[in-house]
């Protein structure tokens, strides 16, 4: 058995990671980044919005991204009893990156870590953590493919691990989320999509007819494929018979606009599902760790929030880790967990009014304000830390406001004329 030590040691290489490393290299820090599983691997969360790139910018990755030649993305577009309605994500309250990539994240991920690797971050591959010991400078337990078991010694540790939330596991962090259990199912097909209509810059959110809450995503990639899934709760999926590509043929088909759209679909990838992905945590960091990403809270994939939050947390983290491992104290709850839930609270909002319809009706309104329409825009295309915009400042009340407005407008309209 060998130890080693290092200024940070990072577990996990998916997005949070590879930026969160490139990141602390550049100002000349010890970085390891240990990560279980061999890369090319599948990973769930394609549709990337234009706030990340400017993290992806931060951490030097903007070209390599550019030239890796995946579907350009512009904005969201939104389906409910046959009402179209899209959201441009270049007229915007907020400056910064409009446009961004709809990507393959196999290869999305590859190519984050590679570029790391090629600044100089070591990464370790097919090494797994599995215990922390905080009593002094943290240490993590790492079992590498030969089945052994080595020490990494760090004066930080950020926990980068997604979906494995390995610190919340292990330190016992773990509190119900705030959101009901969502069961999603998913997989590749090849599109064959010969309407002439269909935008293949931006996501499609489908509405289900009879169950509001329960949606679709369908995200267009450069190879004539497209990332298909449906995300409802549980019980509303279990009258769907046969098996997983079944299940997901069938309800797909009671969407009429997805059921045109896809008639000469071919599923290219076995189906895969997911359940019960939403998850908070009870303490975010410490002055020895760090949560990033989905290790800490997960909300919900309906904004396609979960890489842009990732980014940011890895971002705001390794700013606050250099100014620690530079010797100056930091209070880790004011200076990283209030300002990156600032953002994570304002994506609750929406995502609590999505599903409960308060927010489709302001998505599905006809004829919207254009100043109210370029505030909520900055916050699909992720800019949900811009508390300039008073839809993140004061998100609750002020979507209530818009949501009062739409519904009143459309009575209105509904109303029959008055004849005389
Ligand atoms: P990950 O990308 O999950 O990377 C974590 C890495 O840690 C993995 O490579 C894993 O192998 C490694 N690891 C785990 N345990 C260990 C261990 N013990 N030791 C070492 N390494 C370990 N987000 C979007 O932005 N857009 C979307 O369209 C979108 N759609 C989604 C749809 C669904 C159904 C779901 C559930 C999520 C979706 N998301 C989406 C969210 C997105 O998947 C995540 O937010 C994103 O992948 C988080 O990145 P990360 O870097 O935190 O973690």
């Amino acid at each position: 058995s060998h130890s080693l030590s290092v200024d940070v040691a990072i577990i996990g290489a998916g997005p949070s990671g590879s930026i969160a490393a490139s990141l602390l290299h550049k100002q000349g820090k010890r970085v390891l980044v240990l990560e279980k599983q061999h890369f090319p691997r599948f990973s769930i969360g394609e549709s990337l919005l234009p706030c990340c790139m400017q993290f992806i910018e931060e951490a030097g990755m903007l070209e390599a991204l550019n030239a890796a030649g995946f579907q350009y993305k512009n904005g969201a577009a939104f389906r409910r009893d046959g009402v179209y309605t899209t959201f441009d994500f270049t007229d915007k309250f907020t400056p910064g990156p409009g446009t961004t990539f709809q990507v393959q994240r196999a290869n999305f991920d590859k190519l984050l870590a590679d570029t790391a690797a090629s600044f100089g971050v070591e990464i370790r591959y097919g090494e797994t953590v599995e215990a922390i010991d905080l009593s002094a400078n943290p240490r993590l337990s790492v079992r590498n493919e030969q089945g052994e078991l080595y020490q990494v010694e760090a004066q930080y540790v950020l926990d980068a691990s997604g979906f494995g939330r390995v610190l919340p596991r292990l330190l016992d962090l773990e509190t119900p989320s705030s959101l009901p259990t969502r069961s999603a199912i998913f997989t590749h097909v090849e599109d064959n999509i010969s309407d002439p209509d269909f935008d293949r810059n931006k996501i499609l959110i489908s509405v289900h007819p009879q169950h509001q809450d329960i949606w679709y995503w369908l995200i267009p990639f450069s190879n004539g494929r497209c990332s298909l899934g449906v995300v409802a709760e549980p019980q509303l999926l279990a009258r769907l018979e046969g098996d997983l590509e079944q299940q997901l043929l069938t309800i797909v088909k009671e969407e009429p606009g997805l059921k045109a759209l896809l008639a000469n679909a071919k599923v290219a990838q076995p189906c895969a599902t997911l359940k019960g992905y939403s998850a908070n945590v009870s303490r975010l960091a410490t002055d020895k760790f760090a949560l990033l990403g989905n290790a800490g809270e997960f909300l919900d994939p309906v904004f396609s929030s979960g890489v842009t939050i990732a980014m940011q947390s890895a971002s705001m983290a390794a700013k606050c880790v250099l100014k620690q491992l530079n010797g100056d104290t930091v209070d880790w709850p004011a200076e990283y967990s209030a300002p990156l839930m600032q953002g994570v609270n304002t994506f609750r909002t929406y995502v609590q009014a999505w599903y409960d319809g308060r927010f489709q009706d302001v998505i599905f309104y006809e004829n919207p304000n254009p100043k109210i329409k370029q505030m909520i825009c900055s916050i699909l295309a992720g800019y949900a830390w811009d508390v300039q915009n008073p839809f993140v400042k004061d998100s609750e009340r002020r979507l209530n406001m818009v949501v009062e407005l739409c519904r009143q407008e459309a009575e209105l309209s509904t109303e029959p004329a008055v004849s005389e």
